[in-house]
């Protein structure tokens, strides 16, 4: 009989904010949980790190090439819109703050997340394993869930047009919408701020009433009091998360306790940096016309533009165009202040722009990365800062870059040229928000991309040599013994 495990996912946990926690005694449960277990301090994330790419690849364990969820922003070519899951509030009104919700609650999991591959609930819930999630992005199970019919904030959101079932874990509660218990805890309606503290409450209620082998807890206030404040502002809502880790680990007699029949994972989904300067991608590519989000069905548009924290997608709205502007547009991108990389794919090669030069490359062929992945590489190496030496290609500024990359121009639903921000830059939103003078994430560079994985009474007897985030859901697999 396996322990039962619980995977916490602290929204954009900056490495070296948590030690500081720790060191400081701000974060006496997650220093418990690093000091029994492992603690890695380099876990990359996807490519682009914003949430629901790193969501979707730490709940199947697959890149967004088989994933499917793109970015933050993206433009669905099969329904010719904008899909917004929430970069800003200003962002959601742009599209419709319903509409948004809906793409986010709904679609998000039901749609765009692909239904050909498992989910780690899926996968457990297959092999008998018990399945609970608190409030996360991906809660995509095999048991069906109505809306919640209690309570004002359910009657609030059901005015809204969240009548629908979903399908998720055996036991579901995601904000308000849905909750498959009776519980005295309150999502007060998924408001940044107060998401640790509901999945703190409904954590302690599922370990009390022993309703699960599998939890996913969700803890995203971090990233929220990061984007604001900045990532060196953590250690405050780091210590939020640990109380709700220890609200929930008191249920069964406290950490030590807890800790001692109990398997943790507690991970983030990227990082963050801080952000002192933005990218109007509009201005930029002024030259071309855009699909404003006012006017869906302007036969004029030329290309749709899709900012998303520190990286951004452009997608050529005619197919018959794509080889004429792709390489222009990526040109005219590479060329504006603060974009760092720009990507775009040509028959069977990634191409690669940057200051320094130019790259590409393909998978197949002499060269090893990281994670034992094979590629070919041809043109300007420090493009992506690669370092090639017997047969093996790493960059100590990007991680993971080749493979990141190219799962990133692969997944059906991106963009046909993507971009990566440089040292302190973010894309503005469709909202007009960047987050100058707070944090943010998005891009490739090791600064977003690097966050924490520990465990403890699980994990594997050889770690691989590179962690990856993908790495989560095979671990959580193996540990319950069931075939992903
Ligand atoms: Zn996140």
């Amino acid at each position: 009989m396996s322990k039962k495990l619980v995977l916490a996912v602290v929204d954009a946990l900056k490495p070296e904010m948590l030690e500081r926690a720790i060191d400081h005694g701000r974060a006496p449960v997650m220093a418990k949980i690093r000091e029994r277990g492992t603690y890695v301090r380099d876990c990359v994330s996807s490519f682009p790190s914003v949430t629901p790419v790193a969501a979707a690849s730490i709940a199947t364990g697959l890149g967004p090439a088989e994933h499917h969820i793109p970015s933050m922003n993206w433009y669905h070519r099969g329904e010719r819109r904008y899909v917004e899951y929430g970069s800003s509030f200003e962002a959601s009104r742009t599209f419709g703050v319903i509409e948004s919700l809906i793409d986010t609650v709904y679609n998000m999991n039901m749609a765009h997340l692909n239904r050909a591959r498992r989910t780690v609930f899926e996968a457990l819930m297959d092999g008998g394993v018990r399945t609970a999630g608190t409030t996360y992005l991906m809660y995509r199970g095999r048991k069906r869930h109505l809306p919640s019919p209690e309570g004002m904030y359910s009657r609030l959101a059901r005015a809204g047009g969240f009548t629908h079932a979903v399908w998720g874990p055996d036991e579901l509660f995601y904000a308000d919408l849905f909750a498959s218990r009776k519980t005295d805890c309150r999502g007060i309606l998924g408001m940044p701020g107060q998401r640790d503290q509901h999945t703190a409450c409904v954590g302690a209620f599922l370990e009390e009433n022993d309703l699960y082998d599998f939890m996913l807890a969700s803890l995203p206030d971090n990233d929220t009091y990061s984007h604001r404040r900045g990532p060196y502002a953590q250690v405050t809502s780091i210590e939020s998360a640990d109380r709700a880790l220890e609200r929930i680990m008191h249920a069964a007699g406290g950490p030590d306790e807890f800790l001692d029949d109990h398997a943790v994972v507690v991970m983030s989904d990227h990082s963050q940096i801080a952000v002192v300067d933005e990218i109007n991608l509009a201005q930029v590519l002024s030259g071309y016309e855009l699909l404003l989000p006012s006017k869906p069905d302007d036969e004029s548009a030329e290309i749709a533009i899709c900012p998303s924290q520190r990286s951004a997608g452009v997608y050529v709205l005619d197919p018959e165009r794509r080889d004429e502007l792709t390489p222009r547009i990526a040109r005219d991108l590479s060329a504006a202040d603060g974009v760092d990389l720009v990507m775009y794919l040509a028959g069977e090669e990634a191409v690669v722009l940057s200051d320094r030069g130019e790259l590409r490359f393909a998978p197949g062929g002499e060269l090893e990365d990281d994670r034992g992945g094979r590629w070919s590489i041809d043109g300007d190496r420090e493009a992506l800062a690669l370092r090639v030496e017997d047969g093996r290609v790493t960059s100590p500024s990007y991680p993971d870059p080749l493979e990141r990359v190219w799962s990133a121009l692969l997944c059906p639903h991106s963009g046909d040229v993507l971009a990566s921000a440089g040292g302190g830059y973010e894309f503005d939103d469709w909202g007009g928000v960047a987050h100058v003078g707070g944090g943010s994430h998005g891009s490739l560079h090791r600064g977003d991309s690097l966050g924490v994985l520990m465990f403890s009474g699980t994990g594997p007897e050889e770690p691989p040599p590179t962690w990856s985030i993908k790495d989560v859901t095979p671990m959580i697999l193996d540990h319950f013994a069931i075939d992903s």
